[in-house]
């Protein structure tokens, strides 16, 4: 057993000072019980500072960190997600197992940094650069699970499909990699990884590039193995355009008509959701994962985040294309645009009574992880596993906090700079 004497917890009953967390061998949370002054010398004392679960990262596509900074110079006249989307493929090609375990060593060790404990790395280049699967078929995903391993973050491989350019039009040349022959040779894939005890989740990549067959048979697997399954939807207007041109209804409609909104479902942006589809995902019980700075970065728009709220969706964060790698300020830019969509202050809060803090940090912790189908990560309570962000409470940016409004001091006035441990599954990953 180890214990851990921080001069804060978070606990789910709000902040509490002079507790101890007692670590069992693999590395779950024992015990939470007050601090006697001669345990001191048992256990190890982090002065100064406040445990909070370790964050959630739901989405990521982690090559994508390759991008930062190439893509925010001019790359045509008029640049979109669009002509992003071709810088974004050319580094796909590039792509070897090799390349892309070296990538996510880097990037993993950056989100442990941050604050982030977990990852769901959709992952959607699979096979080599001319769409011939590698001899061994899940040759890059495997190398995502040795970088992950090898850097000491908990990882969800949520396995993309994909089979289209569009709807009905056949994969581009750059596409071919990302694609499997059919549903079933990508399902065999899945299962090869599921059997051997890996955490996947099943990631049919959007509405264009995955056909309703495909659809059907992606989501009776997950409801039948209770996995999660993460859908990208309404980031762009055109992609909604080309929805209704070809079934005459919008994307999560369409999602719905699969049979692919349940309580398993998290659908990633959601940003042009329209109200009949927001009553669709709370019918299903389903998740909305938005990644703001991604977003910003890429023009798509602000998610309807009152109307998400009103109808009880849960909320979740991903850093996505890894530009900016900061639960910090990917929260606060949620709380920040809605502000901006709605203009006024203090949109996403439990009740009118409530400050935005305790509810940001669930959509960054525990939400994220029922997300990724993670019931035992995501609060600092017995049972769960010990994952951990300790905030350094002399830093200048938190001068002034108080127990009351500590996480609206962090979520407005500072960033993941104040993070100077993270720990998962009872082990101490990062230190600055
Ligand atoms: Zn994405």
């Amino acid at each position: 057993m180890r214990y851990l004497m921080p001069t804060y917890v978070y606990t789910p009953e709000g902040l509490r000072s002079d507790l101890t967390v007692a670590i069992d061998e693999q590395g779950f949370i024992a015990a939470i019980t007050p601090t006697v002054s001669h345990a001191a010398s048992e256990g190890e004392v982090l002065p100064n500072m406040a445990l909070l679960p370790g964050f959630v990262n739901v989405h990521s596509h982690v090559f994508q960190r390759a991008l930062r900074g190439h893509t925010h110079r001019p790359l045509s006249r008029q640049d979109t997600f669009w002509t992003w989307r071709r810088a974004m493929y050319a580094e796909a090609q590039r792509l070897t197992p090799e390349i892309l375990y070296e990538m996510a060593l880097h990037t993993y060790r950056e989100m442990l940094a941050a604050g982030y404990t977990t990852v769901g790395e959709f992952h959607y280049v699979h096979h080599q650069a001319n769409g011939q699967p590698y001899r061994a078929p899940n040759a890059m995903a495997a190398a995502l699970l040795a970088a992950a391993q090898d850097v000491g973050i908990r990882v969800v491989l949520l396995m993309a499909a994909y089979a289209q350019s569009g709807f009905a039009q056949p994969p581009s040349v750059e596409q071919k990699r990302f694609c499997d022959a059919s549903v079933d040779a990508y399902l065999e894939r899945v299962d090869a990884l599921r059997t051997t005890g890996v955490a996947v989740g099943l990631a049919p990549h959007s509405v264009r590039a995955v056909p309703e067959l495909w659809f059907r048979r992606i989501a009776e697997y997950s409801r039948e193995h209770q996995l999660p399954l993460h859908v990208h939807a309404d980031e762009q207007v055109s992609e909604i355009e080309q929805c209704l041109t070809a079934y005459g209804c919008r994307p999560i409609e369409l999602l719905a008509r699969f049979d692919a909104l349940c309580h398993l479902t998290t659908v990633v942006h959601a940003t042009h959701a329209e109200m009949n589809e927001i009553s669709l995902l709370a019918r299903g019980q389903s998740r909305v994962c938005v990644c703001p700075t991604t977003e910003g970065d890429l023009g798509d728009g602000i998610a309807p985040y009152a109307d998400l709220l009103a109808a009880a969706i849960p909320l979740t964060i991903g850093s996505d294309s890894n530009t900016r790698l900061d639960p910090v300020e990917e929260l606060r830019w949620a709380e920040y645009s809605a502000r901006m969509r709605y203009q006024r202050r203090r949109v996403l809060v439990a009740d009118e009574t409530a400050a935005p803090g305790p509810l940001l940090l669930s959509y960054g912790t525990q939400q994220g992880a029922q997300a990724l189908g993670l019931p035992t990560t995501g609060q600092i309570a017995v049972g769960m596993r010990a994952d951990f962000v300790a905030l350094d409470l002399t830093h200048a940016a938190l001068r002034g906090w108080t127990a009351q409004d500590l996480l609206d001091v962090l979520f407005f006035g500072a960033s993941a700079q104040v993070i100077v441990q993270t720990w998962v599954q009872g082990k101490r990953v990062w230190e600055r």
